[in-house]
């Protein structure tokens, strides 16, 4: 049965673009909320002691496809988004080969509508070939369906080409997202410059050779008008930027990843290859900054960066084994523990990040539980204890740094335009 209506009663409703934050009865009908009284016949849910939220958004995934399905697929992607609480995730461009034209566009969406079990809005890159050279074409990607443009992984280098493509995506009506990185200050570096690099022998990558990109880049967004949304922050210097430029009335936002807020440089000693990651983990006055981001509101996302590798690749030497780890599966847990159980972040203010703030970089209809939105809901149980386990991820990776953390607190249960796609609950059937 496609889409039945439901009433789900009784949780604790947060929603922050709303400003709801209340126990009150949510009524779905054809993949939309509508009020109580417009749901006849509806299945109702039992939802008492459990937290309800508008599907969270994950604006920064690598699904690999096409070209790396041995690290993930669409599908294995979007299901490990579903039972992680994510209904909606922002696919990067980086794949074999890079989507930086309407046709490869075209493809992956084809993959997205037969495979993916949450949305997919997929970005497309800013320049042709992620080379930093040449731009694509931003009107023809916004035609064919680009959520936005990005670069990941690399970094338009030329400030007069960073400058061309924010007014080329202006005029295309395209949000830009930029991985901050100057190549020459960043070099070979493979983890943060400090005590731990010095004591493993490894080459370090500067918190400058972020913070110089994110200067620049809000002084563009001042001079274009165009919005630039940072990429995983890691240094308390590039917080310092982002506050800097809002202060001036620069249109910037920025996200900051869960490994960045939980660890360190001390990690890469203890989790190996599955603490390399770019931007690298740095130190904790570093870490402590991102926190203060996230509570003054000078950081409004929290996104995962999830990155599979197959585990051969992660096994090779620090040095040359791949940059990055998966998120998807272990995000609310150790956001829930980390910030919420320990009150850094208020439980509206940490739902804001996850939902609210992705809503507002790309302009988004899903994120809000107002009458009428899509329904895409996440329900919580915030004191579920257990410990994290890689080997049952959905995922097709195990890189996660976060595997044997004990956990307070995850998603139980997602639903998607009015379709639970899973649930750990015994009274919903979820297909993933
Ligand atoms: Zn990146």
């Amino acid at each position: 049965m496609a889409n039945p209506s439901y009433i789900l009663r009784g949780a604790l409703v947060i929603d922050p673009s709303n400003g709801v934050h209340e126990v009150r009865d949510i009524a779905v009908c054809h993949g939309r909320i509508v009020p109580v009284s417009a749901a006849h016949g509806a299945a109702v849910v039992e939802l008492p002691g459990l937290v309800l939220t508008p599907g969270l958004i994950d604006l920064h995934t690598h699904l690999r496809e096409p070209g790396q399905s041995d690290k993930e697929t669409i599908a294995s992607g979007t299901r490990a988004a579903a039972a992680g609480g994510y209904t909606t995730v922002v696919a990067m461009p980086n794949t074999q080969p890079p989507i930086d034209t309407c046709e490869r566009l075209a493809e992956v969406l084809e993959r997205v509508r037969r495979n993916a079990v949450v949305r997919v809005l997929q970005t497309a890159a800013l320049s042709r070939d992620r080379k930093g050279r040449e731009l694509t074409d931003a009107r023809a990607l916004a035609g064919a369906g680009a959520g936005a443009l990005t670069d990941d992984g690399s970094c338009i280098q030329d400030e007069s080409l960073m400058r061309r493509a924010l007014e080329q995506a202006r005029a295309a009506g395209l949000p830009v997202i930029d991985h901050c990185e100057d190549e020459t200050l960043a070099a070979s570096g493979v983890m943060h410059p400090g005590v731990v690099a010095r004591e493993l022998g490894l080459a370090g990558k500067s918190a400058a050779s972020e913070e110089v990109v994110v200067a620049r880049n809000g002084r563009l967004a001042l001079e274009t008008g165009w919005p630039v949304h940072m990429q995983h922050l890691s240094s308390a210097g590039s917080v310092n930027e982002v506050r800097q430029a809002l202060s001036r009335g620069a249109p910037v936002s920025a996200e900051v990843t869960p490994h960045n807020l939980a660890l360190t440089e001390e990690a890469c000693r203890t989790c190996g290859t599955n603490a390399k990651m770019n931007p690298p983990l740095r130190t904790e006055a570093d870490r402590q900054a991102l926190i203060a981001g996230l509570q003054d509101g000078t950081i409004g996302v929290i996104a995962t960066d999830h990155a599979p590798h197959t585990q051969a690749e992660k096994a090779r030497d620090f040095a040359t084994a791949p940059f990055g780890v998966i998120g998807l599966e272990s995000a609310v847990p150790v956001c829930l523990t980390l910030l919420y159980h320990s009150g850094i972040l208020g439980l509206s203010q940490l739902v804001s990040k996850l939902t609210l703030g992705p809503k507002q970089v790309l302009g988004l209809s899903q994120g809000s539980l107002e009458c009428g939105a899509p329904a895409d809901i996440t329900i919580l149980d915030m004191n579920r204890e257990f410990v994290l386990d890689a080997s049952q991820f959905r995922s097709l990776a195990r890189n996660c740094p976060f595997h044997g953390w004990n956990c307070r607190g995850k998603a139980v249960a997602t639903m998607v335009a009015g379709e639970w796609v899973f649930s750990e609950l015994p009274h919903v059937t979820g297909r993933v």
